[in-house]
């Protein structure tokens, strides 16, 4: 008898002791490399990283439908938009300590959810046909200007970093100025939105347009040659551009998470969190992924060096705000026939 107890209390002791020894991570990050830096944080701590991938609307359908069943524990995704939409559902749970606080600035940031890397949205050209004196002091305001006629690329008003970078536009400048800016790039269109961040690249490359809109790490990776030898042939071709240096910087986005309301491990979840933002793992990060750190003190990939560090980055527009202004920033997109 007393043997039997026995059992059962260390059973019942070891199951404890496991469910404290594990985090689950809902994650529409697809990267190898994020699987093993989870392994790293787990060499480190003994928490077992049990590791859910799938793209964004899945995941958070899942979430939101298992509710207080919900394994998940923390949502790791790109776009402060998508984090910032989910959060407004109330998804989350105060995320920071006093760790992450310390690590990332505060425009990158929200009390539920933080960023953990960090991304430009810019302007690329053909220096065979755009002269980079045209380009000097250019701002995201100026893809309006008619001079642009028929010459820029940029994807669909769906795709969640447009949302943002309009989020921003209008936290600066205003709906009714931003729906009119919007009217002005659509006329300045190339051609109908269509195709990823890399298409709207290899459209100026091939000459279909002189200037595109597209993410920091997405010419990085090109050039990589990861994508192919006909893609790292066309992103030589082309020069990023950042805009806005004149006046508040660059618009900045983040890949980010927060701890989940109904975490079963959230104080695991808080510790992966802190984890991710160390040194050791934002170098990790950054050179895998291409995109910038969101700690100081870590150099990013060489190729994205290449494309210009020292740049103004958009500090003043705080992250959170391109969930809040996302509706509107859809709505004049649309209005404006904006694909
Ligand atoms: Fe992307």
């Amino acid at each position: 008898m007393k043997k039997i107890l026995f059992t059962i209390l260390a059973l019942s002791f070891f199951e404890t002791f496991a469910l404290a020894k594990e985090v689950n991570v809902f994650s529409a990050r697809h990267y190898d490399s994020d699987v093993q830096l989870y392994q790293k944080f787990t060499d480190k701590t003994g928490i077992k990283v049990n590791i859910i991938s799938g793209k964004d609307k899945a995941l958070q359908k899942r979430i939101t439908e298992e509710g207080t069943d919900s394994k998940a524990d923390l949502y790791i995704t790109a776009d402060a938009g998508r984090l910032g939409a989910f959060a407004s559902k109330g998804m989350f749970q105060n995320s920071l300590t006093p760790a992450i606080k310390a690590a990332v600035p505060s425009n990158f940031r929200t009390s539920k959810w933080t960023g953990i890397a960090k991304r430009a949205r810019i302007i690329y050209y053909s220096p065979e046909r755009v002269n980079a004196n045209d380009l000097n002091g250019m701002t995201y305001e100026d893809l309006a200007d008619s001079k642009w006629k028929g010459r820029i690329v940029i994807r669909k008003s769906n795709n969640i970093y447009n949302q943002s970078l309009v989020a921003s536009l209008i936290k600066n400048n205003g709906k009714k100025a931003t729906a009119e800016w919007a009217k002005g790039v659509v006329a300045n269109m190339a051609r109908d939105s269509k195709g990823n961040d890399r298409a709207q690249i290899l459209a100026v490359a091939a000459g279909e347009a002189d200037l595109a809109v597209a993410n920091t790490y997405y010419l990085a990776l090109m050039l990589s040659g990861k994508k192919g030898a006909e893609q790292q042939a066309a992103a030589k071709k082309v020069l990023p551009f950042f805009p806005n240096q004149g006046d508040r910087g660059t618009h900045m986005n983040i890949s980010g998470g927060g701890v989940l309301k109904n975490a079963p491990n959230p104080e695991n979840a808080k510790k992966l969190l802190e984890f991710l933002l160390t040194k050791e793992a934002q170098q990790h990060i950054v050179n895998n992924t291409f995109e910038y750190p969101m700690i100081d003190g870590v150099k990013p990939h060489p190729l994205v060096k290449q494309m210009g560090l020292g740049f103004k980055q958009d500090l003043e527009t705080k992250v959170a705000n391109y969930g809040k202004n996302q509706a509107a920033a859809l709505e004049l997109m649309l209005s404006a026939k904006w694909k």
